[in-house]
Protein backbone atom coordinates (compact mmCIF):
# COMPACT_ATOMS: atom_id res chain seq x y z
CA UNK A 1 0.00 0.00 0.00
CA UNK A 2 1.74 3.34 -0.82
CA UNK A 3 4.87 1.98 -1.81
CA UNK A 4 5.69 4.61 -3.90
CA UNK A 5 6.03 6.58 -0.30
CA UNK A 6 8.75 4.28 1.28
CA UNK A 7 12.01 6.10 -0.50
CA UNK A 8 10.51 9.63 1.22
CA UNK A 9 10.32 7.95 4.23
CA UNK A 10 13.85 7.27 3.92
CA UNK A 11 14.83 10.51 2.84
CA UNK A 12 12.86 11.54 6.23
CA UNK A 13 14.62 9.79 8.48
CA UNK A 14 18.58 10.94 6.58
CA UNK A 15 16.97 14.48 6.70
CA UNK A 16 15.94 14.53 10.48
CA UNK A 17 19.48 12.99 11.36
CA UNK A 18 21.57 16.34 9.99
CA UNK A 19 20.28 18.43 12.45
CA UNK A 20 20.14 16.42 15.99
CA UNK A 21 23.39 16.68 17.99
CA UNK A 22 26.44 14.91 16.60
CA UNK A 23 28.09 12.06 18.52
CA UNK A 24 31.26 11.74 17.10
CA UNK A 25 34.28 12.82 19.37
CA UNK A 26 37.14 13.84 17.95
CA UNK A 27 39.69 11.70 19.35
CA UNK A 28 42.69 12.04 20.47
CA UNK A 29 42.17 16.35 20.38
CA UNK A 30 39.01 15.23 22.67
CA UNK A 31 38.89 12.65 24.98
CA UNK A 32 35.44 12.08 26.76
CA UNK A 33 36.25 10.95 30.13
CA UNK A 34 35.46 7.05 31.13
CA UNK A 35 33.02 5.65 33.42
CA UNK A 36 34.22 6.08 36.90
CA UNK A 37 34.28 2.17 36.99
CA UNK A 38 35.98 1.74 34.16
CA UNK A 39 38.56 -1.13 33.49
CA UNK A 40 41.74 0.67 32.57
CA UNK A 41 45.68 -0.38 32.76
CA UNK A 42 46.88 -1.60 36.52
CA UNK A 43 48.28 0.14 38.76
CA UNK A 44 50.35 -1.59 41.84
CA UNK A 45 49.69 0.69 45.33
CA UNK A 46 51.96 1.64 48.08
CA UNK A 47 51.43 2.02 51.69
CA UNK A 48 51.46 5.71 53.05
CA UNK A 49 55.02 5.56 53.69
CA UNK A 50 55.81 4.38 50.08
CA UNK A 51 56.41 0.84 50.51
CA UNK A 52 54.93 -1.56 48.00
CA UNK A 53 51.66 -3.65 48.80
CA UNK A 54 52.67 -6.18 46.59
CA UNK A 55 54.01 -9.03 48.30
CA UNK A 56 54.49 -11.29 45.04
CA UNK A 57 52.27 -14.19 45.81
CA UNK A 58 51.42 -14.73 42.52
CA UNK A 59 47.18 -15.09 43.18
CA UNK A 60 46.51 -12.78 40.51
CA UNK A 61 49.15 -14.48 38.02
CA UNK A 62 47.26 -17.45 38.94
CA UNK A 63 43.40 -15.40 38.85
CA UNK A 64 44.25 -14.16 35.10
CA UNK A 65 42.32 -16.06 32.30
CA UNK A 66 44.93 -14.78 29.73
CA UNK A 67 47.92 -15.52 31.56
CA UNK A 68 49.09 -12.14 30.96
CA UNK A 69 50.53 -11.41 34.44
CA UNK A 70 54.81 -12.58 35.54
CA UNK A 71 55.49 -12.37 39.00
CA UNK A 72 58.94 -13.34 40.67
CA UNK A 73 58.78 -12.55 44.97
CA UNK A 74 61.81 -12.38 46.70
CA UNK A 75 62.53 -12.02 50.75
CA UNK A 76 62.30 -8.60 52.56
CA UNK A 77 65.85 -8.16 54.69
CA UNK A 78 66.35 -5.41 57.14
CA UNK A 79 68.85 -3.51 55.31
CA UNK A 80 66.74 -3.87 51.87
CA UNK A 81 63.13 -3.68 52.13
CA UNK A 82 60.42 -3.22 49.76
CA UNK A 83 56.90 -4.46 51.67
CA UNK A 84 56.05 -4.05 55.12
CA UNK A 85 55.60 -7.98 54.99
CA UNK A 86 58.15 -10.96 54.67
CA UNK A 87 58.11 -10.66 50.72
CA UNK A 88 57.85 -8.48 47.92
CA UNK A 89 57.41 -8.66 44.06
CA UNK A 90 61.03 -8.22 42.63
CA UNK A 91 59.68 -9.01 38.89
CA UNK A 92 56.23 -7.92 38.10
CA UNK A 93 55.00 -7.35 34.40
CA UNK A 94 51.60 -7.32 32.57
CA UNK A 95 51.61 -8.35 29.22
CA UNK A 96 48.88 -6.18 27.73
CA UNK A 97 49.27 -8.11 24.05
CA UNK A 98 46.53 -10.68 26.22
CA UNK A 99 44.96 -8.68 29.21
CA UNK A 100 41.42 -8.37 28.47
CA UNK A 101 40.75 -6.20 31.27
CA UNK A 102 38.86 -8.41 33.15
CA UNK A 103 39.86 -7.31 36.54
CA UNK A 104 39.79 -11.05 37.68
CA UNK A 105 43.39 -10.61 39.29
CA UNK A 106 42.35 -7.24 41.07
CA UNK A 107 40.21 -9.78 42.45
CA UNK A 108 42.85 -12.49 43.70
CA UNK A 109 44.58 -10.15 45.52
CA UNK A 110 44.97 -10.52 48.88
CA UNK A 111 46.64 -7.08 49.72
CA UNK A 112 44.56 -4.16 47.55
CA UNK A 113 47.98 -4.11 46.01
CA UNK A 114 46.65 -4.55 42.60
CA UNK A 115 43.93 -2.11 40.98
CA UNK A 116 42.77 -0.25 37.36
CA UNK A 117 42.79 2.64 36.64
CA UNK A 118 40.44 4.64 33.51
CA UNK A 119 43.23 4.79 31.44
CA UNK A 120 42.87 3.13 28.41
CA UNK A 121 45.32 4.44 25.98
CA UNK A 122 47.63 1.23 25.53
CA UNK A 123 48.05 1.02 22.44
CA UNK A 124 51.93 0.46 21.15
CA UNK A 125 53.77 -0.20 17.53
CA UNK A 126 55.76 -2.64 19.39
CA UNK A 127 54.86 -5.71 21.15
CA UNK A 128 57.82 -5.59 23.75
CA UNK A 129 56.33 -2.18 24.70
CA UNK A 130 53.00 -4.07 25.77
CA UNK A 131 54.70 -6.05 28.15
CA UNK A 132 54.43 -3.16 30.97
CA UNK A 133 57.00 -3.53 34.51
CA UNK A 134 56.95 -3.36 37.61
CA UNK A 135 58.43 0.39 37.09
CA UNK A 136 55.73 1.16 35.05
CA UNK A 137 53.23 -0.19 36.67
CA UNK A 138 53.84 0.73 40.41
CA UNK A 139 52.08 4.32 41.84
CA UNK A 140 54.02 7.53 42.01
CA UNK A 141 55.07 8.35 44.73
CA UNK A 142 52.73 11.18 46.79
CA UNK A 143 54.03 13.71 49.01
CA UNK A 144 55.28 12.24 52.12
CA UNK A 145 55.98 8.94 50.76
CA UNK A 146 60.06 7.62 50.44
CA UNK A 147 60.97 5.08 47.60
CA UNK A 148 61.59 2.22 48.61
CA UNK A 149 64.28 -0.03 50.34
CA UNK A 150 63.46 1.62 53.63
CA UNK A 151 62.07 0.98 57.36
CA UNK A 152 58.71 0.01 58.27
CA UNK A 153 57.69 3.68 58.58
CA UNK A 154 54.42 3.60 60.35
CA UNK A 155 55.25 0.63 62.93
CA UNK A 156 57.62 -1.55 64.14
CA UNK A 157 55.63 -4.78 64.17
CA UNK A 158 52.95 -5.53 61.53
CA UNK A 159 50.20 -5.04 63.61
CA UNK A 160 51.19 -1.69 64.26
CA UNK A 161 52.03 -0.71 60.90
CA UNK A 162 48.62 -2.13 59.66
CA UNK A 163 46.14 -1.50 61.90
CA UNK A 164 47.49 1.64 63.66
CA UNK A 165 50.30 3.53 60.78
CA UNK A 166 48.09 2.72 57.86
CA UNK A 167 44.96 4.20 59.59
CA UNK A 168 46.90 7.33 60.34
CA UNK A 169 47.55 6.56 64.16
CA UNK A 170 50.91 5.95 64.46
CA UNK A 171 53.99 6.82 61.71
CA UNK A 172 55.69 9.66 61.06
CA UNK A 173 53.62 10.78 58.33
CA UNK A 174 50.08 10.36 56.50
CA UNK A 175 49.67 11.46 52.75
CA UNK A 176 46.60 10.47 51.09
CA UNK A 177 46.26 6.61 50.24
CA UNK A 178 47.33 7.01 46.25
CA UNK A 179 45.67 4.23 45.85
CA UNK A 180 42.37 5.59 45.37
CA UNK A 181 43.43 7.46 42.43
CA UNK A 182 41.92 6.39 39.50
CA UNK A 183 40.44 3.33 41.02
CA UNK A 184 37.59 2.04 38.95
CA UNK A 185 36.75 -1.86 40.70
CA UNK A 186 35.05 -0.10 43.95
S1 LIG B 1 42.58 -7.93 33.85
FE1 LIG B 1 42.07 -10.11 33.45
S2 LIG B 1 43.25 -10.65 31.62
FE2 LIG B 1 44.13 -8.72 32.41
S3 LIG B 1 45.82 -9.34 33.71
FE3 LIG B 1 44.01 -9.16 35.04
S4 LIG B 1 43.09 -11.22 35.11
FE4 LIG B 1 44.54 -11.17 33.38
S1 LIG C 1 49.62 -7.90 42.95
FE1 LIG C 1 48.55 -8.86 44.70
S2 LIG C 1 48.06 -10.95 44.01
FE2 LIG C 1 49.63 -10.15 42.60
S3 LIG C 1 51.58 -10.85 43.44
FE3 LIG C 1 51.21 -8.80 44.27
S4 LIG C 1 50.15 -9.15 46.22
FE4 LIG C 1 50.04 -11.08 45.09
Amino acid sequence: MLDFLNPIKGFGVTFRQMFRKVDTVQYPEEKKPTAPRYHGRHQLNRWPDGLEKCIGCELCAWACPADAIYVEGADNTEQERYSPGERYGRVYQINYLRCILCGLCVEACPTRALTMTNDYELADDSREALIWTKEQLVAPLQPGMEAPPHPMRLGETERDYYLLGSSGIAGASQPSDQDQAGRADE
